[in-house]
C-alpha cells in the first residue's frame, strides 16, 4: 500500500513487516504491532502508534523490573569508576559545536544508567544537570550519585525556565512512538537555548536492506537511517552540524557465532565483551560481582590512563551499527564554530 512518509513525505510503496518482539513476549503492548517504512527515506515505524500512557507505563514499571532483559535495581547502583566511552565520545563530539560555560544546563533524555552524568561532569564546566525519565527509582539514583534533578517531560523544564545548552538523546528516540518523536524534537527545537546542540544516537537500522535480515525489535519503535534522521530533525526546526555512522562495524556483528545469537537476542547489540558481563550480571550472586567488578575495574589512580582510543565509539562512518548526530534550532543558525562570534 501507499502511504505519505512521515520523514521525507514522499508517497511511496510502504512495505508492511511482522513486529518481531523476542524480549516481552509477555507484555501486551506490542501484541497488534506492524513495522512500516518507506522505501524512499527508509524510515521505519510502526503501526498502530502506541497510546502515550501505556508507552509511559512500560518504562516506569516494566523495562527496568525482573523478567525484563534490562533489568537494573537503581537502589543499589553506584557512580561510574571508569570512563563510559559511548557517553565520553558522544560528549567530546558535542563539545566541539557548543560553548559550554560554567553553570550552563546539560539535559539527558532517557539516561539510562545515569553514565552519560559522570561523563558530563568529565568533559563540561559544571554542569547543571537534568534527566528526563519516567522511573521513579531511576530518577532517586541519578539524584543520589549525580546530584541530577529528573521531570517526566519537557514542559516542566519550559515552565520553570530551564533552557539546556545540551541535550543527549542516546539510544532513546527509537524508543518513542511515532507522534512522541514528533512532539518531542519540536519541543527540543524550541526549548534548548541560543547555540545550544542536541547529540543524539539510535541503532542504524534500514529495512530497506535489513528487513529479512533483522532480528529482534521490541522494544525499538521506530528505525532511523541517515536520510530519514536528516529530513525528521529538519522538519522539527533543526539544521544538522554533524551525521554519521558510528559504533561497532557491522562485519563484526557477523562473526559472533548462529547459536550464541539464537541464545543471546538481547545482548547482540553489546558485542561479546558486553555479552560476557551480561552473563555475570545474571548468573553471579550480587556478593561475588562486587568482589569480580572491584577486582576489574576499581583502580581510581589509572582511571584517567584506561581510555582506549581505539574503540569504537571513536571511529564514524562506513557501515556501523549505529548512527549519531548533532543538531541545533535553526533560529541560532546565526552562530558558527570558528566564525569568531
Ligand atoms: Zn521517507
Amino acid at each position: 500500500m501507499s502511504r505519505h512518509c512521515p520523514s521525507c513525505t514522499e508517497i511511496t510503496d510502504t512495505p508492511i513487516l511482522p513486529y518481531i518482539n523476542q524480549e516481552f513476549e509477555s507484555s501486551g503492548l506490542f501484541l497488534d504491532l506492524r513495522v512500516v517504512y518507506c522505501g524512499s527515506c527508509g524510515f521505519g515505524y510502526c503501526a498502530p502508534d502506541i497510546d502515550d500512557e501505556l508507552l509511559n507505563h512500560f518504562y516506569s514499571d516494566v523495562y527496568r523490573e525482573d523478567g525484563s532483559p534490562y533489568v537494573t535495581n537503581f537502589q543499589t547502583l553506584r557512580k561510574r569508576r571508569t570512563h563510559d566511552l559511548r557517553s565520553l565520545t558522544q560528549l567530546i563530539l558535542a563539545h566541539q559545536f557548543v560553548e559550554f560555560n560554567d553553570g550552563d544546563v546539560f539535559l539527558d533524555i532517557g539516561p539510562g544508567w545515569g553514565n552519560s552524568f559522570f561523563s558530563a561532569q568529565e568533559v563540561l564546566t559544571t554542569p547543571r544537570m537534568y534527566a528526563i525519565e519516567f522511573k521513579n527509582a531511576a530518577a532517586k539514583a541519578y539524584e543520589r550519585l549525580y546530584n541530577v534533578e529528573t521531570f517526566t517531560g519537557i514542559n516542566a523544564l519550559t515552565d520553570l525556565g530551564i533552557r539546556p545548552k545540551l541535550i543527549l538523546a542516546s539510544h532513546s528516540l527509537e524508543h518513542l512512538s511515532l507522534h512522541g518523536l514528533t512532539s518531542l524534537l519540536s519541543e527540543l527545537a524550541e526549548l534548548i537555548c541560543p547555540n545550544g546542540v542536541l547529540v543524539a544516537e539510535v541503532p542504524l537500522v534500514d529495512l530497506r536492506v535489513a528487513a529479512e535480515s533483522r532480528g529482534n525489535d521490541a522494544p525499538h519503535l521506530l528505525f532511523f537511517t541517515m536520510e530519514s534522521m536528516r529530513q525528521l530533525l529538519e522538519n522539527a526546526g533543526f539544521e544538522i552540524l554533524f551525521l554519521q555512522s558510528c559504533s561497532r562495524r557491522r562485519e563484526i556483528l557477523h562473526t559472533i557465532d548462529d547459536s550464541v545469537k539464537k541464545t543471546a537476542p538481547v545482548s547482540l547489540h553489546l558485542g561479546i565483551p558486553g555479552y560476557i558481563r551480561s552473563i555475570m550480571r545474571q548468573v553471579l550472586p550480587p556478593s561475588v560481582k562486587k568482589i569480580v567488578y572491584s577486582v576489574l575495574e576499581f583502580n581510581p589512580s589509572e582511571r584517567f590512563s584506561q581510555i582506549d582510543f581505539s574503540d569504537s565509539n571513536f571511529h564514524y562512518g562506513g557501515d556501523r551499527e549505529c548512527l549519531r548526530v548533532v543538531a541545533r534550532p535553526l533560529s541560532s543558525a546565526t552562530y558558527r564554530i570558528g566564525s569568531g562570534s
